[in-house]
């Protein structure tokens, strides 16, 4: 059997298998968007890592060091995020072309340390590569014993959030292929700087931690249905969306319009956002609402957990075939 055949999430069950179930002090293990470690003490420590490599997520030729070292570092970020966490230390290895300018490097950096805001830098490790560059960062967070936001906490009848508008990433990544004509330069820069530079919403999984609001987060870098889908699963449920009620931001609209194209597919299938996906009980929706009031934060609700399985869109209160519309999955044809 070839590992296209069950894909990137079939390969992550086998090695999980493998492995088995962790045990005390380890509270939470593979599967969610952080592993979760109890350190004896009234925080647990909440660790992720994440691998870029290049011809797979990035083309050294095509993207600016500084975007590429700022996007590694925020995706780790925004993982310890969805788990409500607060990051306080990162590490960075490298496989590295011997040919390559150490000033790509420095710039590179340069980003990794802007998009951490003072989160740092503790260790790595820094090997040469044959095949190109390999990028592996790995960050470590804190969260209050016992509270972290957890893929498998939903509950049937929940409302799903979103955290900020979805699709823009993927609508940049149009552009940057030349798939998508641009409207205009700002509408452009705008789209492609969400893509480049995603922004983790630390914030926002603090907030939903501390107020005990919801218990049940995942950030969405696979695509939305791929993503509600995990909670779906790891929470034995299904979920119901009302396509109209996702978030798109007025140059995506705008960007779609002008090349004839359904803007909620980019928000449905399209990665990479890094918005967060949670999870609310009606009873705590008022204080909720309150809450993004008084941060200044955006979320919206987009849907409901229901028992069952599976995902089901309604659009224009109907449901609609999304059978086409997976997430990325590294091992298989993508969408
Ligand atoms: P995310 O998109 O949040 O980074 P992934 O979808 O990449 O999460 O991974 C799903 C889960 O599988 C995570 O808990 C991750 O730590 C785990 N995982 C992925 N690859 C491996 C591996 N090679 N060995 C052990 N666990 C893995
Ligand atoms: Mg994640």
């Amino acid at each position: 059997m070839k590992i296209k055949d069950i894909g990137e999430f079939g390969l992550i069950d086998r090695i999980h298998a493998k492995a088995g179930r962790s045990s005390y002090p380890v509270i939470i293990g593979i599967g969610d968007d952080a592993s979760v470690l109890d350190v004896g003490s009234r925080n647990q420590a909440v660790t992720t890592t994440d691998m870029l490599v290049e011809g797979v997520h990035f083309l050294r030729d095509s993207i600016d060091p500084f975007d590429l070292g700022f996007k590694s570092h925020a995706v780790n970020l925004s993982d310890i995020a969805a788990m409500g966490a607060t990051p306080v230390q990162s590490f960075l290895s490298f496989g590295l072309p011997p040919d390559m300018d150490v000033e790509i490097i420095d710039r590179f950096m340069d980003g990794f340390l802007e998009a951490g805001k003072g989160v740092p830098l503790s260790g790595g490790d820094t090997v040469s590569s044959r095949e190109g560059w390999l990028i592996s960062v790995t960050v470590i967070g804190v969260a209050p014993a016992g509270k972290v936001l957890r893929r498998d906490a939903a509950a049937p009848g929940e409302t799903v959030w979103l955290c900020g508008p979805l699709g823009d990433s993927a609508a940049g990544l149009s552009i940057l292929l030349g798939e998508s004509r641009k409207v205009n330069e700002e509408d452009a820069d705008f789209l492609i700087q969400r893509h480049n530079r995603p922004l983790p919403q630390l914030r926002m999984g603090r907030i939903l931690l501390e107020t005990g609001i919801s218990h049940c987060a995942i950030d969405v870098s696979d695509g939305l249905l791929q993503d509600l889908g995990h909670i779906c699963e790891c929470s034995q449920l299904g979920a119901e969306l009302e396509l109209e009620s996702i978030p798109l931001s007025r140059p995506i609209r705008e960007l779609a319009a002008a090349n004839g194209v359904d803007p909620y597919m980019w928000a449905l299938k399209g990665g990479e956002d890094y918005s967060i996906l949670f999870t609310v009980k009606e009873e705590k929706e008022k204080k909720l609402i309150t809450v993004l009031e008084r941060e200044e934060i955006e979320a919206f609700p987009i849907g409901r957990m229901v028992r069952g399985e599976g995902i089901v869109v309604y659009r224009d209160g109907s449901p609609m075939d999304t059978g086409k519309v997976g997430g990325f999955d590294h091992f298989r044809e993508n969408p």
